[in-house]
């Protein structure tokens, strides 16, 4: 069982280093920080262990951190579900494929939500789709992990703090292992 953790963890130690998506953290940091954030919140297990590893397509795709300067999306958000997928619930790999949605639906709702992004992640977000139509605005709220996604979003954005001390990744074996309801397939 905790063959699975080992390999997250392997992951984060070989590709974690590498800078967050054009912020000044790296990918391990900005994890840790958005779990520890999760966890400040109050929020369930499932939700803490999507936070720590809603970024995981960006460590498995292997596209480096200037992927955005030269326009790509990378789609991380689909890289990540489709592994979450395979070793745990819905619960969790929706969220961390909605977190890109979720962005684009709070620039479409909250008036301030734009202001406060980082430069890095207002490029994103136009290669992204930009802010969300009314409609696609709707449509998004009657998903029933969208309000997951919503607040997996904001730890996302709060989560790029240097040098700050968090929990380390050990911290969050049990919790990754107790929500592990799937044995991976073969696609
Ligand atoms: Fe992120």
């Amino acid at each position: 069982m905790s063959e699975i953790v080992d390999e997250i963890f392997e992951l984060f130690r070989t590709r974690g280093r590498s800078r967050y998506d054009g912020e000044r953290i790296s990918q391990t940091e900005h994890a840790l920080q958005s779990a520890d954030l999760a966890v400040r919140a109050g929020a369930a297990d499932h939700l803490v262990v999507a936070a720590l590893l809603h970024d995981i397509g960006h460590l498995l795709h292997g596209l480096d951190e200037e992927i955005v300067d030269r326009g790509v999306d990378g789609r991380h958000e689909n890289v990540g579900e489709r592994v979450l997928a395979d070793w745990f619930g819905p619960e969790i790999s929706e969220p961390v494929r909605l977190h890109v949605a979720a962005k684009r639906y709070l620039c479409a709702v909250e008036p301030d939500y734009y202001d406060q992004l980082s430069e890095a992640s207002r490029r994103s977000l136009e290669l992204q789709g930009g802010p969300m139509s009314p409609g696609e605005a709707i449509a998004f709220e009657r998903n029933p992990h969208s309000i997951d996604a919503v607040r997996l979003r904001r730890w996302d954005d709060a989560a790029k703090i240097e040098g700050l001390e968090v929990p380390d990744l050990e911290s969050y074996r049990e919790r990754i292992e107790a929500q592990r309801t799937r044995t991976p397939i073969v696609r």
